[in-house]
């Protein structure tokens, strides 16, 4: 009952944001063709599998975007993360160019002259004996199951297909059909299934829980986001990924973070598992690895666990291509270069304060590590937050709702003190448009 009250809320949202669009294009955007037509274009050729805010843009460059009429925006979604090093940062992107007119693709049937010097590079950065590339942050993710698998068979004994990977309700990896059977959420699952088998769900944030969970002996893994950025940005009590990793070591299971939005320098620290000294069995990154260039994805892991994948068992044709190794390489250094998590960490703790400072009953809460922020908006005169992105919009800097009442702020690390506190008036001056 309550799942179905919950999917049924959802579809009202969706149908009432999808009317605001509606409204929004007939009212305002009449005027501006350019949008209307590039809107239009999507909608008429394009799945219906996203509700984007109603801006079109056609330029990035540091902390912000252009639309195609020409207005600047401040960008405070980073691509979920994935643009830290700012939009079109010089040094990714001549990375990128030199080695488009030099080599693209070979497939992994033959060796390449980049992919070694970024597998040395990275594995070094990170501090595990090996990488396997991949693309997007789900076959990541993939690739992490995988690879627990194939571990729990060849390293820790576990009888054929019987090993189980805990997970956390509220997750969000991905969109394949193996990550969708771990979800909680009814819009990722709902007329997906049947599911894969082989995942046992406790409650984020819970050590209780999972003590309990890794009393069963066939257990191979715990797959967790140190903070659940899709689900809200929800950030666990302090100990919790430590003594989750404890517990983990306690009974012979591996630690795996998802750190696709939270790794490479977004919390205030290049991991978001360094914030509590944890050093996972198994790390997933993607996004930011690219600075947001390319579909660039790696997982780490020891050797122990990383050479139970024998040839022929796993890959991607585009996974570990010269392109991305190159692109790859130069969005790490720009990292280091420019101490982005000790920015994230200084910027993230400003913007906080400075929200904090913003008096409205429609914020119900601030929260977030480093400059993966949220706030919780409570409903004023029937405006939510689907209508403050809206106004901060027309004000200038763009953010998107998650879960109907939460809006994610995460702009690129290079977002300077001057323009957190022009970018926090443009937030103020929306939210308090509604009083
Ligand atoms: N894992 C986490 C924690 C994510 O936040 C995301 C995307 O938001 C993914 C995995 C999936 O990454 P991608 O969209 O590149 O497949």
């Amino acid at each position: 009952m309550l799942k179905f009250l919950s999917m049924w809320k959802k579809s009202c949202r969706f149908a009432k944001n999808l009317k605001q669009t509606k409204k929004y294009m007939e009212e305002t955007v009449t005027t501006n063709t350019a949008t209307q037509a590039a809107i239009a274009l999507e909608d008429k050729y394009g799945a219906h599998n996203y509700h984007p805010l109603p801006v079109v843009l056609c330029r990035g460059e540091g902390v912000f975007m252009w639309d195609v009429e020409g207005k600047r925006y401040f960008d405070f979604l980073s691509a979920y993360s994935a643009v830290n090093q700012g939009h079109c940062h010089p040094k990714i992107i001549n990375a990128m160019i030199e080695q488009a007119k030099t080599l693209t693709l070979t497939s992994r049937a033959f060796y390449n002259d980049c992919l070694g010097p970024y597998e040395k590079y990275i594995t070094e950065y990170f501090g595990f004996d090996k990488v396997l590339p991949m693309n997007s942050g789900a076959e990541a993710d993939e690739t992490a199951l995988k690879l627990t698998r194939k571990w729990a068979y060849k390293v820790k004994g576990i009888a054929e297909n019987q090993a189980k990977i805990i997970v956390c309700e509220n997750n969000f990896h991905g969109r394949t059909i193996s990550i969708v059977s771990m979800s909680t959420d009814p819009d990722a699952r709902k007329d997906f299934g049947p599911f894969t088998p082989g995942f046992i769900t406790i409650p984020y944030n819970d050590l209780n829980a999972l003590a309990l969970a890794l009393e069963d002996s066939t257990v191979a893994g715990f797959l967790v986001e140190p903070i659940q950025g899709e689900a809200g940005v929800y950030v666990p009590d302090e100990g919790y990924l430590k003594k989750a990793y404890d517990l983990c070591k306690a009974k012979n299971v591996l630690f795996i973070a998802d750190e696709v939005q939270t790794g490479i320098a977004r919390t205030g620290k290049l991991l978001c598992c360094d914030h509590e000294g944890v050093k996972p069995d198994v790390l997933i990154l993607g996004k930011a690895l690219s600075g947001g260039t390319f579909p660039v994805s790696a997982v780490l892991a020891n050797d122990d666990i990383m050479l139970t994948i024998k040839p022929g068992e796993h890959g991607s044709t585009f996974g570990g291509n010269p392109i991305a190794a190159k692109i790859a390489m130069a969005a790490l250094e720009v990292v280091k270069e420019e101490k982005l998590s000790e920015r994230a960490e200084k910027m993230g703790k400003i913007f906080r304060d400075e929200l904090s400072k913003i008096k409205s009953d429609m914020i119900e809460l601030v929260r977030g590590k480093g400059l993966l922020n949220a706030i919780i908006i409570k409903p004023k005169n029937g405006k939510e937050a689907w209508d403050v992105c809206l106004k901060m919009r027309d004000n200038g800097l763009l953010a998107k709702p998650t879960h109907g009442h939460i809006i994610r702020f995460a702009p690129p690390l290079v977002i300077t003190e001057e323009q957190i506190h022009e970018a926090v008036e443009i937030i103020k001056k929306s939210i308090l448009s509604f009083e």
